[in-house]
């Protein structure tokens, strides 16, 4: 059977996997704790067992993968889906912290105008198991077991929230005791802003961190640059943050990047605070990231201070990222499957 026409074994919950109990334990662990790509590899499984699985079964949702090495550590992916789509991760090293940031989409349909993702357009939705084999090829290529992938951040190519079932299914596999074993306080999940998408995240009892990307205080500036806040006013988000947060207690990370005169004054600093009374919050400031084509400038970097400084002065803790891999276009914002030059 062609590679599509098999069932992905990433696609089954550990419980569903093929198998009695213990060969279902033993073909869960080989997946998620020792990362194997190939069948043969699974040495304690009957031949007869594997030859099965591999009529049936496919292990691998890419026909290719590209890895793009930046100077600063971090690796690009680029990898080719079965359908001949294309989609990106980032895995990013740091002393002994392994972070990888994976896509949810092809492309992505919100179309913000500081993003060369938005830009691009929509391809099509991730499916769980492609969401979950960025995770384990790249832990592969690392040599890691896909287990010492510790954080995860869903900021890659698309909208989380605008992929909820698949996306949800693929964070259930790597919360799983059988399945990558991870933390919720490691996973966070950024969205542009989907109020029920929001809600249901809430709801879901996953307990991954969220992510807010914001970009502006006030409406009439994010709608400049955000198309989806036609739809849904700051006020009604921040309603769904509020509730998130009552719900699960964890302290909400608010994006915004920097766009020179647009996002960046000092008074769009002091009403943003306002958003986040009562609420444990911390802001990461984005230096936007630059990309072919763009309508936009970043914020100089004095100004990016000043406007920390206003935000740390009326009482919410604030960080600025500096986004890794630019050279390799792997930085924020700048996945849109080109291959660095
Ligand atoms: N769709 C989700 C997650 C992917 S984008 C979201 O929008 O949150 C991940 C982060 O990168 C978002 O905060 C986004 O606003 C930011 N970003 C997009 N383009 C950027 C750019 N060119 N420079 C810096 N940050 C950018
Ligand atoms: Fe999509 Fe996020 Fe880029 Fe907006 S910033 S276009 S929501 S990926």
């Amino acid at each position: 059977m062609a590679p599509m026409a098999k069932t992905s074994l990433l696609a089954l919950a550990p419980e569903a996997l093929p198998g009695e109990g213990f060969r279902k334990r033993q073909l869960a662990a080989w997946l998620y704790e020792k990362g194997v790509r190939q069948w043969d590899a699974m040495t304690d499984l009957p031949k007869a067992f594997r030859a099965e699985l591999a009529e049936h079964y496919r292990l691998s949702e890419f026909t290719e993968v590209q890895a793009y090495p930046s100077q600063d550590g971090s690796v690009k992916y680029l990898y080719i889906l079965l359908d001949g789509q294309k989609t990106e991760a980032v895995y990013m090293p740091y002393k002994n912290r392994r972070t990888l940031c994976v896509s949810s989409m092809v492309g992505c349909p919100a179309g913000c105008t500081f993003c060369a993702t938005g830009r691009m357009g929509f391809g099509r939705n991730l499916s769980a198991a492609e969401i979950l084999d960025q995770v384990l090829f790249a832990a592969y290529h690392q040599n890691h077991s896909p287990r010492e992938i510790r954080n995860l951040v869903l900021m890659g190519m698309g909208e989380p929230l605008l992929n909820l079932e698949n996306v949800f299914s693929a964070i259930e596999r790597m919360l799983h005791p059988q399945g990558l074993s991870m933390s919720p306080r490691r996973i966070t999940l950024s969205t542009v802003g989907i109020p029920r998408g929001i809600y249901r995240l809430a709801d879901s009892g996953l307990g991954v961190r969220l992510a807010l990307s914001l970009h502006a205080p006030d409406d009439e500036t994010r709608k400049q640059i955000i198309p989806t806040a036609q739809r849904y006013p700051i006020a009604e988000i921040m309603e769904a943050v509020r509730y998130y947060y009552a719900k699960t207690r964890r302290r909400v990370t608010l994006e915004y990047t920097l766009l020179k005169d647009l996002n960046d004054r000092e008074w769009q600093a002091r009403a943003l605070a306002q958003h986040f009374r009562g609420i444990s919050a911390h802001v990461n400031l984005i230096p936007w990231n630059p990309w072919p084509g763009a309508p936009h400038r970043g914020t100089p970097r004095a100004q990016i201070l000043r406007f920390k400084a206003v935000l740390e002065a009326q009482g919410i803790p604030t960080s600025v990222r500096f986004s890794r891999g630019r050279d390799v276009g792997a930085a924020c914002g700048q996945l849109a499957l080109q291959q660095p030059a």
